[in-house]
């Protein structure tokens, strides 16, 4: 089982191909229902008495267990509003409503201390560490940050970063954290902290994976449509975990598919508003566009 604490959301976005107030959006909620194409999955959050039981209905018909998901009347759910110009890479966040999240204590259960693996998606890194010191050590612990929470809690994040297997984190990110301009030079600084693997996103540009001894790049998946690319990153992430939970071992060679399959899966988000894309596609659909994948990044060396 995978346990992930992180943020279930309501979002108003606007991209240069649309714009909606309100949808559905969170770290936890993309992430979640991207885990449960593979894994089962707990989730640890919070929402207001604003999100019902049409919202609650994303996480419905899918191996995604709620225990750990609190409605705390008379208060609203956390809100983010983010803006994107024609370069999608990059998200303008006009607002965050932290609401339900400023005063969330979450007590896990007994089956909630022991997932197979954690997965801390971006929220308070306070948050994040509270749920990794109530769990007993899980076989892989992952997490995912933004740019406000370098901002404004870097020392908690670096106390978070020190705890953890694997960061899931931006190229820009990176940048921030370290103030190194170079991303593997970056990058090698935040493993220094103790993480073995660092994931950086790279947008459009796929995805690259670094670990004392390797670097591995996938590209993203070449759509023409890019709608609107919020949630692919936690997309990408649960797809990531979601499919190396369901794996007995976690090898270097299961951590490369693990990465096309997360890209697969948020390759789908980015296709249109909110988790719409994602909950109209089967696992039959994700299969076929990892072949398409495979063909894609396949080459041959020259005969010898
Ligand atoms: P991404 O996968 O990076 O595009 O994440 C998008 C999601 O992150 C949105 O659905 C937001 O609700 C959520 N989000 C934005 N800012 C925060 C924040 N400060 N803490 C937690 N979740 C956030």
């Amino acid at each position: 089982m995978i346990l992930v604490v992180g943020s279930v959301a309501f979002d108003a976005i606007s991209t240069p191909f649309g714009k909606v107030d309100r949808c559905i959006g969170g770290s936890a909620t993309y992430f979640s229902v991207a885990a449960s194409f593979f894994s089962e999955v707990d989730v640890v959050a919070v929402v207001g008495e604003d999100f019902g039981e049409e919202e609650t209905a994303v996480f419905k018909g899918r191996k995604i267990n709620l225990d750990g998901l609190q409605r705390v009347s008379g208060q609203k759910t956390f809100f983010w509003s983010g803006e994107y110009g024609f370069d999608l890479n990059v998200a303008k966040t006009r607002d965050t409503q932290l609401n339900v999240f400023a005063d969330f204590k979450p007590q896990l259960n007994d089956r909630q201390r022991k997932p197979d693996v954690l997965f801390l998606a971006n929220i308070q890194p306070e948050l994040q560490l509270d749920v990794l010191n109530q769990c007993e050590r899980p076989r892989l612990v992952a997490l995912d940050t933004m740019n406000l929470w370098i901002n404004i809690a870097k020392d908690a994040l670096t106390r978070v970063f020190r705890e953890v297997d694997l960061i899931v984190i931006n190229e820009a990110e990176v940048r921030q954290y370290t103030e190194e301009a170079n991303l593997v030079k970056g990058a090698r600084q935040i493993l220094a902290l103790g993480p073995k693997t660092l994931v950086v996103k790279r947008g459009e540009y796929g995805v690259m994976m670094i670990t004392k001894d390797a670097v591995f790049a996938a590209p993203a998946y070449p759509l023409e449509n890019v709608f609107d690319p919020t949630g692919a990153g936690d997309t990408f992430a649960g797809g990531f975990l979601g499919y190396l939970a369901s794996r007995r071992d976690i090898n270097d060679k299961e951590m490369r598919r693990a990465i096309v399959f997360g890209s697969v899966l948020a390759s789908f988000t980015v296709e249109k508003f909110s988790l719409d894309r994602l909950r109209e596609i089967t696992l039959r659909d994700v299969q076929e566009r990892y072949q398409d994948f495979r063909a894609l990044t396949h080459f041959e060396d020259h005969e010898q």
